[in-house]
């Protein structure tokens, strides 16, 4: 995927809003809730076999190139996972409403100006169940 430039090497620390968004069945993590595994270095089983294929699949727009600096995820309250070979990009909802910011739309926007589709996961209802994922438009 062809993604926005990027001016500077990224780092992840203090980010770990991909540890949120994700659901992990392995731990028993729901979408929305903070994985067991998160520690003070980031994540207790980083690169090892017990890795969960959810983590290892996972990649980060923001940490390829997509966005500014303030559009790190827990700045921003979105997580933007891209494919490595489709031209869709999934926008987790990290923080409550996040997926209405302007500046979250514009980022749809320019990578729609790519050919990549954004699609909008929202984070669970109250009750913990799923809401309708949307295609997100700039
Ligand atoms: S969402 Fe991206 S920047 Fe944040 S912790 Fe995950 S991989 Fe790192
Ligand atoms: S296993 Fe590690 S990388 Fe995966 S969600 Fe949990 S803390 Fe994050």
């Amino acid at each position: 995927m062809k993604l926005l430039p990027m001016t500077a090497r990224r780092v992840c620390c203090p980010c770990r809003a991909c540890c949120t968004v994700l659901a992990i069945p392995e731990y028993e993590s729901g979408r929305g809730e903070p994985c067991p595994q998160e520690c003070a270095k980031g994540c207790r089983v980083h690169g090892s076999d017990a890795q969960p294929a959810a983590c290892r699949a996972f990649s980060c727009g923001w940490l390829a190139g997509a966005g500014t600096d303030a559009d790190r995820p827990d700045r921003l309250g979105v997580v933007m996972a891209t494919g490595r070979k489709d031209a869709t990009a999934v926008f987790y909802e990290a923080q409550a409403g996040a997926l209405e910011k302007s500046r979250v739309k514009r980022l749809a926007g320019l990578l729609a100006s790519q050919g990549i589709a954004a699609v909008a996961v929202p984070l669970p209802g109250e009750d913990g169940q799923e809401r309708d994922r949307r295609l997100l438009k700039g």
